[in-house]
């Protein structure tokens, strides 16, 4: 970060002229094409663009699980691509959390449990990331499921512990690819509600790629994928 500037004029996440092509036979199939995209503290973005357009491709790309053919990612304004894997892991761990269409949680584990685990991986005290996750899950309306293993959960339930262990690292971006997917529209209404509570609550920035138009139009800003670029709607 330059000398002076404040961590509020840096984005948290900016993708910088992005390209990512998959190979479909000898054929290059151009997914991004120098897309740009700024993620800032406190704001929530929603990706909203067709099927097979690259929401998930974008949004590994931000979150560092996949690297682009060109282009830039900077998280809080440091460049990504030059790199270990090791401390590519550490900002992933440390900085970024990531919520799936499906839950995958740990069946064996209990709800409190899953959210404990990143939290235990990056080294807390165990009593720590009890109080921790209990507070997080609370916080997201799960109090009196705590010991509940995700198969005695409902779907709403899971993905919210789900966000819980995303966020149990305190990241300071959000990442969240089509999470009310599997949902009714009911559930996903509630889902959405603990993303945005978030949202302002620990000021993290926050990407979803949804198709839920109704649900995009509460999100402080939309964007979509058009030629493999970003750009902005409304
Ligand atoms: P979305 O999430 O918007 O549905 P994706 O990012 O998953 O889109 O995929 C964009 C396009 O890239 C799709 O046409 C998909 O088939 C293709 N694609 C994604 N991953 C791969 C891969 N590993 N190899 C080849 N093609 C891929
Ligand atoms: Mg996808």
């Amino acid at each position: 970060m330059a000398e002076g500037a404040k961590a509020q004029d840096v984005p948290v996440v900016y993708l910088h002229e992005i390209k990512r092509q998959y190979m479909q036979g000898d054929a290059p199939l151009v997914i991004l094409d120098g897309a740009k995209l700024a993620l800032w503290a406190g704001q929530s973005v929603a990706l909203v663009a067709p099927s097979g357009s690259g929401k998930s491709t974008l949004l590994h790309i931000a979150g560092l699980l996949e690297s682009p053919d060109d282009g830039e990612v900077y998280v809080a304004g440091a460049p990504t691509s030059q790199l270990s894997d090791v401390e590519r892991t550490q900002i992933r761990r440390n900085d970024i959390g990531f919520v799936y269409q499906s839950h995958r949680l740990l069946p064996e584990f209990s709800a409190v449990e899953n959210v404990m685990l990143p939290q235990m991986i990056r080294g807390l005290k165990r009593s720590e990331t009890v109080k921790r996750s209990t507070e997080i899950l609370t916080y997201l309306g799960l109090a009196d499921r705590l010991k509940h293993r995700p198969a005695e959960l409902s779907g709403g339930e899971q993905q919210r512990v789900a966000i819980a262990r995303a966020v149990a690292n305190a990241p300071r971006a959000l990442l969240a690819d089509e999470p009310t997917g599997n949902l009714d529209p009911n559930t996903a209404d509630h889902v959405f509600q603990a993303l945005v509570q978030l949202v302002k609550a620990t000021n993290v920035a926050m990407l979803i790629a949804t198709h839920n138009m109704e649900l995009a139009g509460r999100m402080d800003r939309r964007v979509s994928i058009v030629d493999g670029h970003i750009v902005e709607l409304e």
